[in-house]
């Protein structure tokens, strides 16, 4: 099977090291030259000059990028994707994207016979290194039978949320909820440090208990206790993704004042930590304003 994957990011470069062997015959292409150029040396596949050049002949286009509007530029932009798309293949959109710009991009391919599965993924580099994660997509039943093997290679729990655009909903409002265990999380604990509680103790009673999540049980103990912050999941991104589900929530008219409020902070921590850092430093901006480190 012909497959094309645009975007060797953190994650992307993960998910594309699982299309590089039979049955896959794999193109990769990525903005920065160099990267797509040491992928494609490292596992033996076809590096692309251009997005266009990348998705001609591919039965099957891959796209893994910050977010919609990256992949609207690689698809209109110059050697963009759009005129070199073969009819019947398909656009599996792995973006955690915002659905009323899949539902358009899915619009327009659909009148040259091509398909659009919005496919946001969760459970981060690890699952992604290790082919297990989990993948949430949107889109008729025939395009994904295109896709199946290719997502089967990456995904572990594949679900179908519904139509065009659902998977990037259901992938926004997870991440609003990350966000907001992350700061109500990293607030819970500065305040126990000082009131004296080690954060240790603190969090073995936390996850043995009912405001347990996966940001205290993993995330705050692997690396926040540590100080290590390893980056795996830009801020940024964490911050893009929670700028989508308040859209959504204002699109559908309604009252979200929790979501608004943590995506104001993550905002806030995004301009202050930068464009690099990981999303679990959020909790440094926490510490800053309150005199704390939590260790
Ligand atoms: P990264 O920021 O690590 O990588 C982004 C990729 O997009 C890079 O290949 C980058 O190219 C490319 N890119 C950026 N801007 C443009 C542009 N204008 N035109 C073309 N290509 C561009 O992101 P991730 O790999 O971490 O994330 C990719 C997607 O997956 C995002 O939507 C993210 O929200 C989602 N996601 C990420 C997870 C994670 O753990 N990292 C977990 C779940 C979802 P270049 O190399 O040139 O910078």
């Amino acid at each position: 099977m012909r497959v094309a994957f645009l975007g060797l990011g953190d994650l992307g470069s993960l998910m594309a090291a699982h299309l590089t062997a039979v049955p896959f015959s794999l193109t990769v292409w990525n903005r920065t030259e160099r990267k797509a150029r040491a992928f494609a040396s490292e596992h033996s596949v076809r590096a692309a000059s251009s997005p266009g050049d990348a998705v001609r002949d591919a039965e099957v286009v891959v796209t893994c990028l910050p977010s919609s509007v990256e992949v609207e530029a690689v698809l209109h932009g110059e050697d963009g994707m759009l005129e070199s798309f073969a009819r019947g293949s398909v656009l599996l959109d792995c973006t955690s994207g915002d659905p009323a710009t899949s539902r358009s991009i899915a619009a327009e391919l659909s009148t040259r016979g091509v398909g659009f599965i919005d496919a946001p993924v969760s459970g981060g580099t690890t699952a992604a290194r290790a082919g297990t994660l989990t993948v949430m997509w949107g889109g008729t039943q025939e395009d994904f039978e295109v896709v199946r093997a290719v997502v089967e290679a990456f995904g572990k729990k594949v679900v179908r949320a519904g139509p065009v655009g659902s998977g990037d909903a259901l992938k926004a409002v997870n991440n609003a909820l990350l966000a907001v265990h992350i700061l109500s999380t990293g607030e819970g604990l500065a305040m126990l440090v000082k009131a004296g509680v080690d954060p240790g103790v603190a969090l073995d009673v936390i996850n043995a208990s009912s405001g347990r999540s996966n940001t205290s049980e993993n995330l705050i103990p692997q690396r926040v206790l540590t100080r290590e912050f390893p980056r795996t999941f830009r801020l940024a991104l964490l911050d893009k993704d929670i700028g989508i589900a308040e859209s959504l929530a204002a699109e559908l008219g309604m009252e979200t004042p929790l979501i608004s409020l943590a995506a104001r902070r993550m905002h806030q921590a995004r301009a202050s930590l930068g464009e690099e850092s990981d999303h679990v430093e959020a909790v440094k901006m926490i510490e800053a304003e309150n005199d704390v480190v939590i260790r």
